[in-house]
């Protein structure tokens, strides 16, 4: 099973920010990819930045898409589920998040207005509780319930630093790289 974001609707300089931030639970959280619409070049270089240092680069990828109602219809062509987090959804207290282990799940967010048409070509509309906030807490706050807390113990193959966990200060370990000769 694989899980992977899809980004909806980004404003150009408006959102990078918040792209960003939803880039990174993504890749912290367990997701293998993200695709979005729109994308600024400093959304790119920062993710970069962060898989070539803490790890990722192999494990973690973004894709622009042209067109995301081929790449949903695809996804569930091949058996995937469409999971869309919206306010206006199935509260996730009240669900099961038990979507069988050999389903691929693709989990719909937006920035600004979302399509009329998302919320009835997804497979679930899961509200992270029923009041308006933000996409990069739902998406976390999903994540922790699908995972049950296990993706805070995620750590990535290739990184080039770790963090030592220390109660104070901050301990990184730097791994050396092998000069090529
Ligand atoms: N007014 C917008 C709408 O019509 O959906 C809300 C936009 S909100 C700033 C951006 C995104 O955050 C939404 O598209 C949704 O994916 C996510 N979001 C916000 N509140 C949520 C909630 N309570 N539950 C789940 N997702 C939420």
């Amino acid at each position: 099973m694989s899980v992977a974001v899809l980004r909806l609707g980004h404003r150009l300089v408006r959102d990078d920010r918040t792209t960003t931030h939803v880039a990174l639970v993504s890749r912290a959280f367990g997701c293998k990819k993200i695709y979005m619409t729109q994308v600024d070049d400093s959304i790119l270089g920062t993710i970069g930045k962060v898989c070539d240092h803490w790890g990722g680069s192999n494990e973690f990828d973004i894709e622009i898409i042209q067109d995301w109602k081929s790449l949903i219809n695809s996804w569930k062509k091949n058996n995937g589920i469409i999971v869309h987090l919206t306010m206006y959804g199935l509260n996730i207290e009240k669900i099961s998040l038990d979507f069988g282990e050999e389903r691929n799940i693709l989990i719909v967010i937006g920035a600004s207005k979302v399509p009329r048409e998302v919320y009835s070509i997804a497979d679930m509309n899961i509200a992270v509780g029923n009041q308006p906030h933000s996409e990069i807490a739902a998406l976390a706050i999903f994540l922790d319930r699908f995972y049950r807390g296990k993706e805070l113990d995620y750590s990535f193959q290739n990184a080039r630093m770790k963090i030592i966990p220390s109660s104070h200060g901050k301990r990184v370990k730097i791994r050396k790289l092998k000069k090529s000769s």
